[in-house]
């Protein structure tokens, strides 16, 4: 019998999602490898890691050639800025992330015969014209405007993940992943949920741009994670949606984030709406549920009160 360990590479392993990825396969018994080239990652995410033996971290820009030795069972691509504010600062980057960093991360897939998933996203979708959004609405992106190195470069990331599926018959997975929150979210990562968070426990007026009636449809990281693993152990190529599709506005998330730190003296105030700012956004995830059988189990409170411990430890008052 065959005892090897899966081995599975993971890109953005020091970020967010990445490392709560690399928990939980080390979990299930994989062995990890990790790497990132920590433009965004942090260290800290992944440090208590690094003794277990089963895990193992380069420090690179997977935009730049990628070399693995030994065997890989899988690779997840999820090195990339994410922060509508990172990808702002770092469009390039951004861009070469999505489609120079996944063209060398498929020809690895293909030369290791693993099975290759990327981090699509809902902003494939862009500005939705479509409520809620099914993986069958094609989307309404500006590929010029402020996000469109994100929006573009996921959607090219889509493309090529296909056509490397069609011509050399990768096996493929894309999960176009919402809004996700949870530990591990930096305090000034600029997204609304841990800058609201970070406010709150600050005690800072908290910032909401535009009057607050836009929509997200917010997701607790140990749901995503749950999805992203029957996904990938399915056998399913095309595009599947993971999120929560509890919508809700964000002046509402505001306010819902000030009861739940418990600081009732902390204001709101409105600043402009960010140029193609998303109106509404909620998934469809009728798909996820069928084939998957995964749905979100955490609620919105639930995941906000577990989220909010964790931005009480880390945030340092003035
Ligand atoms: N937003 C806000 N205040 C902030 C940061 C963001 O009101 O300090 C708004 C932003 O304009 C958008 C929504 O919150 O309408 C969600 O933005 P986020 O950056 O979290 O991610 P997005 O879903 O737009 O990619």
């Amino acid at each position: 019998m065959n005892n090897r360990k899966k081995r599975i590479l993971i890109t953005g392993a020091a970020g967010f999602i990445g490392s709560h990825l690399c928990d939980r396969f080390i979990q299930d018994n994989y062995h990890v490898v990790g790497m990132d080239n920590l433009i965004t990652g942090d260290l800290q995410n992944i440090e208590h890691l690094f003794p277990l033996g089963t895990f193992e971290f380069y420090k690179h820009d997977v935009s730049k050639f990628v070399h693995v030795s030994g065997k890989l069972d899988y690779i997840l691509h999820f090195a990339s800025p994410a922060s509508p504010v990172d990808y702002l600062e770092m469009p390039i980057q951004t861009l070469k992330v999505g489609s120079l960093g996944t063209h060398n991360l498929l020809g690895l897939a293909k030369a290791k015969k693993a099975v290759f998933m990327i981090a699509s996203t809902s902003e494939v979708y862009g500005d939705p014209l479509v409520h809620p959004q099914p993986e069958e609405y094609w989307g309404n992106v500006n590929p010029i405007g402020p996000r469109g190195v994100y929006d573009e470069a996921k959607r090219f990331q889509e493309s090529m993940t296909m056509a490397y599926h069609q011509v050399h018959g990768i096996d493929t997975r894309i999960a176009r992943i919402f809004n996700t929150y949870g530990p591990r979210m930096r305090t000034k990562d600029g997204r609304a949920l841990p800058t609201f968070f970070t406010q709150a426990v600050q005690g800072r007026t908290l910032t909401v741009y535009g009057d607050g009636s836009q929509t997200r449809s917010f997701c607790f990281i140990d749901d995503l994670v749950e999805g992203i693993v029957r996904l990938l152990k399915h056998t399913y190529s095309a595009p599947v949606n993971l999120g929560n599709p509890e919508e809700i506005t964000i002046l509402q998330l505001a306010n819902k984030i000030i009861q739940t730190v418990g600081n009732s003296n902390v204001k709101i105030s409105f600043h402009p709406l960010p140029e193609d700012d998303p109106k509404r956004r909620k998934p469809d995830i009728s798909k996820a549920r069928k084939l998957l059988n995964w749905q979100p189990n955490n609620s919105l409170n639930e995941g906000l009160s577990l989220t909010s411990k964790y931005f009480k430890k880390k945030v340092t008052t003035y």
